[in-house]
């Protein structure tokens, strides 16, 4: 047995929402609401649509096609546009909010908040310890915020001027930011990463990590990509900030890992492997790699926030794969759309994934269609039209009571 699977059985009886009782009088009603915020292919709009009925939710017009990012509690969506020098927000309309035994579900209007975040070319934004970072590669500065701030309009930003400009990444993570370091030939990759303190002096040493590209969060641990290997930053157990461990992925043959999502019921991450594999990453575990190959290139891949166990790949044949990371096997397999050819340029228009519920939302580009396909069976169960050439997707959601 895999760490994963005992964590596994500690964490499956908190994935189920609590069903009604008998008590049918005082019992609170129970609802379930997904939105999905689809990125334009060619035009900068955001649209909202609710995931069950199809309906439109808003049309958010932007300056350009965005790559969006969700906050971890899902009431905002940041519409990254780097060649305008802007990060758009716009508020979800979903909220869910912890009442212990139960959460309490609000759901309201999404709306485009009036803080657009400016820079020379924004691009990365990541959450970590109640803070937003938004790496800007023009200057190399990051801004960070609290979501809070951005949903009530008073903006307290904080600028800290790291430089110099690069394809960089910050990473918030207690007291500390984990941020890449650039080589000191702005044409050469990216060398490692390092610690900073809140004023943004150098804390430790920094720890190589070619190219750094990529990252994700599980269980208060972050891991990064690297050409050679992937770099775990651990919390601080006291003061000194994160530990950074470079781990190399010599083992696994040609490839490396530049794109991550981090497993949210338990500790695991997915990373990308070359264009034809994924590999799943345990830190800390004796096998800490185990390289999954796909049958075709790989277009995109997303985890099953509450089917911990589920992670979602559609390769460029056309076919949707559920992936069980338990066992590291392929468990079913599907075509779910027209081949779409990683041929071609990185950028041009193929689905993306993002699970909302009991469903995957998986955009049809050519088609100009929302996808929703069922997580048990792989099958659609129905459509969502969309205007204009749907590409980038977020979905935001979950069950809550509303009293
Ligand atoms: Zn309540
Ligand atoms: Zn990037």
């Amino acid at each position: 047995m895999t760490s994963l699977s005992r964590l596994m059985l500690v964490f499956a009886s908190f994935v189920v929402f609590p069903a009604a009782t008998a008590f049918a009088e005082d019992e609170p009603k129970s609802d379930t609401r997904w939105r999905l915020f689809v990125g334009d292919h060619a035009e900068g709009v955001v649209r909202a649509l609710d995931a069950k009925t199809g309906a439109s939710a808003g049309t958010f017009r932007i300056d350009q096609t965005p790559a969006l990012t969700r906050s971890d509690s899902g009431r905002t969506v940041f519409a990254v546009e780097g060649a305008a020098g802007k990060v758009a927000t716009i508020a979800t309309g979903i909220a869910l909010e912890d009442h212990g035994e139960h959460a309490d579900l609000e759901v309201t209007d999404a709306r485009l908040l009036p803080t657009v975040l400016t820079g020379k070319k924004p691009a990365h934004v990541v959450e970590g310890s109640g803070q937003i970072a938004v790496f800007d590669d023009g200057t190399g500065d990051v801004t960070l915020l609290r979501e809070s701030e951005l949903l009530d309009g008073k903006m307290r930003p904080r600028v800290l001027k790291l430089g110099p400009a690069h394809h960089g990444v910050a990473v918030p993570m207690g007291d500390f930011l984990v941020v890449s370091v650039p080589d000191a030939d702005p044409e050469k990759p990216r060398v490692g990463l390092k610690v900073v303190d809140r004023d943004g002096g150098q804390v430790g040493e920094t720890v190589a990590c070619p190219g750094v590209h990529g990252q994700a969060q599980s269980a208060r641990t972050f891991v990064f990509g690297c050409k050679d290997g992937i770099v775990v930053a651990t919390p601080a157990k006291a003061i000194g900030g994160p530990a950074l461990t470079h781990i190399s992925t010599a083992q696994l043959g040609e490839g490396n890992v530049s794109t991550l999502k981090g497993g949210k019921a338990m500790q695991f991450f997915l990373g990308n492997y070359g264009p034809s594999a994924v590999v799943l990453i345990e830190p800390g575990a004796e096998e800490v790699f185990r390289k999954v190959d796909l049958p075709t290139r790989r277009v995109d891949f997303a985890l099953d926030p509450a089917k911990a166990r589920n992670a979602y790949i559609l390769t460029e044949d056309g076919t949707l794969h559920l992936l069980d990371v338990l066992s590291g096997k392929i468990m079913k397999s599907a075509r779910v759309t027209e081949p779409y050819s990683m041929d071609g340029h990185w950028r041009d228009p193929r689905p993306r994934l993002a699970v909302a519920g009991d469903h995957i939302a998986l955009t049809d580009p050519r088609h100009g269609l929302v996808r929703m396909i069922s997580t048990e069976t792989l099958t659609e169960d129905r459509t969502i039209p969309v205007e204009g050439t749907p590409y980038t997707i977020v979905a935001v959601g979950g069950s809550g009571v509303a009293h």
